[in-house]
């Protein structure tokens, strides 16, 4: 059967000399295909196995795994490849996609267009921070996955999250100041006051519209924490991309 769908590279691996294993994300999920002969010089499919590249592609799908046999690109996203930064944020945001996705065909389509949305936001460095960028895209990915929380409510009494409010790690949810009079205090953090409108707000927003947000070093700190700690406790995503993300930036930051 011979298909086309849009997609984007979350991931590529080198099969045997010439060709590669690539990871599209589509609109209805992920699905892995082969690129006979993509690494030799000349191959027109070579661009279109480049990590966060996007476009149409047409595959052949018989036993077992596909092939590619063509790629009209709409976009190779060079910058995404060529800055330190981006580079080390995109790889993260793939291997969330990666992590996240179902396969085709069971995937919503926000999933795609959301995280299509992110890599162009990402690469025309407008407005969002890359940082901010990535708890928008990771408090989406915990509503995906179920592992939301009403983020303006607190998760004991239901009620508005009067302050001091804290982010409770094993109840995975905000608490508010009178319920934390019983909360063990070892297990919680305060957060800033914005943090729960903040995170509705992330989480509902579409990407594409994004406009400017501004956050204070605080609060970013809080959200970081949160949406880490939630990702691995309670979506169940445990992979090693944030760490790797966390010790590039540090890097960066020293020079
Ligand atoms: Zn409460």
């Amino acid at each position: 059967m011979l298909y086309n769908t849009d997609a984007v590279v979350v991931k590529t691996v080198r099969y045997g000399e010439h060709s590669a294993i690539v990871t599209l994300l589509t609109p209805s999920g992920l699905v892995s295909a082969m690129a006979k002969g993509a690494l030799k010089p000349q191959s027109r499919l070579a661009a279109g196995t480049r990590l966060c590249a996007q476009g149409t592609y047409f595959l052949y799908q018989g036993h077992g795994m596909g092939d590619i046999r063509q790629v009209q690109l709409t976009a190779s996203r060079r910058r995404l490849h060529e800055d330190i930064e981006a580079a080390a944020y995109a790889a993260y945001f793939c291997d969330l996609a990666l992590v996240s996705t179902p396969e085709r065909p069971h995937a919503p389509k926000a999933m795609f267009t959301q995280f299509s949305a992110v890599l162009d936001a990402l690469e025309l460095r407008d407005e969002t921070p890359p940082d901010l960028l990535a708890r928008v895209y990771e408090a989406k990915i915990c509503s995906w996955l179920g592992a939301s929380p009403n983020w303006e409510r607190c998760i004991r009494c239901m009620g508005p999250l009067v302050p001091p409010a804290a982010y409770h790690m094993t109840e995975g949810g905000l608490v508010c100041g009178p319920c934390r009079r019983d909360v063990d205090r070892s297990a919680e953090f305060v957060v800033p006051e914005r943090t729960g409108r903040l995170l509705t707000a992330f989480t509902e927003v579409d990407v594409r519209r994004l406009g400017r947000i501004q956050v204070s070093p605080p609060t970013r700190r809080s959200l970081d924490a949160i949406l880490s700690h939630q990702l691995r406790e309670f979506a169940g995503l445990h992979g090693k991309a944030k760490d790797v993300l966390d010790q590039i930036i540090r890097s960066l930051r020293l020079d």
